[in-house]
């Protein structure tokens, strides 16, 4: 009998101890995050969305190990208001962020804030470009501002921090030392882990200056567009390869900001190709064909030292286990012109700016090699980011959370169209404001300011050389579109002083001031 009394309370204490244990949610269950973001990394830049002009290896691995996004877009396609959607789960009118310059509202609701009061660890690595200190995070290392290609430098938790040497390459150097050293190992983690690259002035590391010397990299078919098809905004706007570029934008003036011995492994690569320009005193088409392949391949080039950074760090998630229970995510505040439309540089809705990069990796949970093709945004990953980490999604976000996506099981309601809107004018490259609506086909977009209309059928013109809003045949297609672009407007609580439309679909004369 007493025997019988000890194991009993054996039992008992040895299932309490159990008990303690198992609870709070043990960190092994909860997978880690890395999320790898870039600035102005286009889709059509990355082998795994099928480039015709660059390999990305390792970047494939998180494609060819996960599922590959191939209609993801932004909300507003600028790298600030990009960054703040991605930390609210809100759009830009909402979370205060909606142009480069402004200052980014730290006190507000973020992922990481909800996260690390989940008991995540959270931390930020490289460019953060929101103004303010960065909030919700147990280490933040980051940029000052856009922060240089070179020698950057940098603020730790709140304290100046100086380096010497390539910025990709030490942004990961520190991504790599919180990994090893900088977290407890018993805890899950978010690490973010954010380049500057490719991002103008494309100035590559030393380890790929000459790369592509010896190749020319095709062009796209519309380098010479003359917009004709379009309204104001493509005439107006200000960053064309052939107009706007700059002699620094195409090394063609001294770097500045380097070592000496940075400064001769520089000059040794680019001095004798700007000789052989100096001397070829090339005009007009082959002028623009000479420009697009310096851009182009000093773009690629940053990008190249992305993917080896990118792959040091898959490989240490492989090294030592880690890879087992981390979700590897990749994706860039937005797209990127390459020569598309004779342009660089992004803002406008039209795709190759509008689309961004995502690729997930989800040992266990998402199917290696998948393609996804629903209609998605960077509005859903603060969701999602919460959903994979078990913590309660707020109702004031905006977006949806990508995880049964993921998991193969789209809802049926899933979104049948996306709403953009961007703001920056009077700005930098001059592009006008305009909001629009895209669906899997059609793509409704409203200079609201000029009120002007553009509607592109995605399937005939995937190039968006021709609107075809005046097209009396797509009367009834425009009219349904603009319900929806009202319905869109209304649902995300858009301002109607930034041109919303009424329920009808007109367009109101007289806007009402932003409530304070
Ligand atoms: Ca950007």
């Amino acid at each position: 009998m007493l025997r019988h009394a000890t194991t009993l309370i054996k039992s008992a204490v040895g299932l309490i101890v159990l008990i303690a244990l198992a609870g709070p949610a043990p960190a092994a269950d909860r997978p880690n995050i890395v999320f790898i973001f870039t600035d102005d990394h286009a889709s059509h830049s990355l082998s795994c969305y099928g480039s015709k002009i660059n390999k990305t290896p390792s970047l494939d691995r998180i494609a060819n190990e996960g599922m590959l996004f191939k209609n993801s877009f932004c909300t507003n396609s600028i790298c600030g208001p990009s960054r703040a959607v991605i930390l609210t789960g809100k759009h830009s009118h909402l979370n205060g962020f909606i142009r480069n310059g402004n200052t980014f509202n730290g006190a507000q609701q973020t992922f990481p804030k909800l996260l690390r009061k989940a008991g995540y660890q959270t931390a930020i690595v490289g460019k953060w470009h929101l103004g303010s200190a960065p909030t919700g995070f147990d280490y933040y290392q980051v940029l000052r501002g856009q922060g240089p290609y070179y020698n950057p430098p940098m603020i730790e938790n709140g304290q100046p921090k100086k380096h010497v040497g390539y910025t990709t390459d030490i942004i990961t150097d520190i991504a790599l030392d919180y990994l090893k050293t900088g977290r407890d190992p018993k805890k899950p983690f978010m690490l973010m882990f954010q380049h500057k690259a490719p991002h103008r002035n494309w100035q590559p590391g030393p380890k790929h200056l000459t790369m592509y010397d010896d190749v020319t990299i095709p062009e796209p078919d519309n380098l010479f567009d003359d917009y004709s098809g379009r309204g104001t905004a493509a005439h107006t706007q200000d960053m064309s390869i052939a107009k706007t570029m700059t002699a620094n934008d195409l090394k063609l003036t001294q770097p500045r900001g380097f070592t000496p011995e940075q400064l001769k492994v520089w000059n040794a690569a680019y001095e004798p190709k700007n000789k052989a320009f100096r001397e070829a005193k090339l005009e007009g088409k082959a002028l623009v064909q000479w420009k697009y392949q310096r851009y182009i391949k000093d773009y690629l080039r940053c990008i190249a030292s992305v993917d080896d950074n990118v792959g040091r760090v898959l490989d240490y998630l492989d090294e030592t286990g880690l890879a087992k229970n981390t979700i590897v995510i990749y994706s860039s505040d937005q797209g990127f012109y390459l020569g598309d439309h004779g342009w660089f540089d992004k803002r406008f809705m039209y795709e190759e700016s509008y689309r961004m990069p995502l690729m997930v990796r989800w040992p266990g949970k998402v199917a290696p090699g998948s393609v996804n093709t629903d209609l998605v945004s960077n509005l859903d990953y603060a969701e999602t980011f919460l959903d994979i980490a078990g913590v309660e999604i707020p109702q004031d976000m905006q977006g949806r959370s990508l995880v049964p996506v993921l998991t193969g099981n789209t809802p049926k309601d899933w979104y049948k169209s996306l709403y953009y809107q961007y703001y920056e004018f009077p700005g930098p490259h001059s592009v006008r404001r305009h909001y629009g609506l895209r669906t899997d086909r059609y793509k409704l977009m409203h200079f609201y300011n000029l009120d002007e209309w553009e509607l592109y059928d995605l399937q005939t013109d995937p190039r968006e050389m021709k609107s075809v809003y005046a097209d009396p045949a797509n009367a009834e297609l425009v009219k349904r579109l603009k319900l929806e672009l009202a319905r869109s407007q209304k649902q995300y609580q858009v301002p109607d002083d930034s041109g919303s439309i009424s329920k009808d679909g007109k367009r109101k004369t007289q806007p009402r001031k932003r409530k304070a």
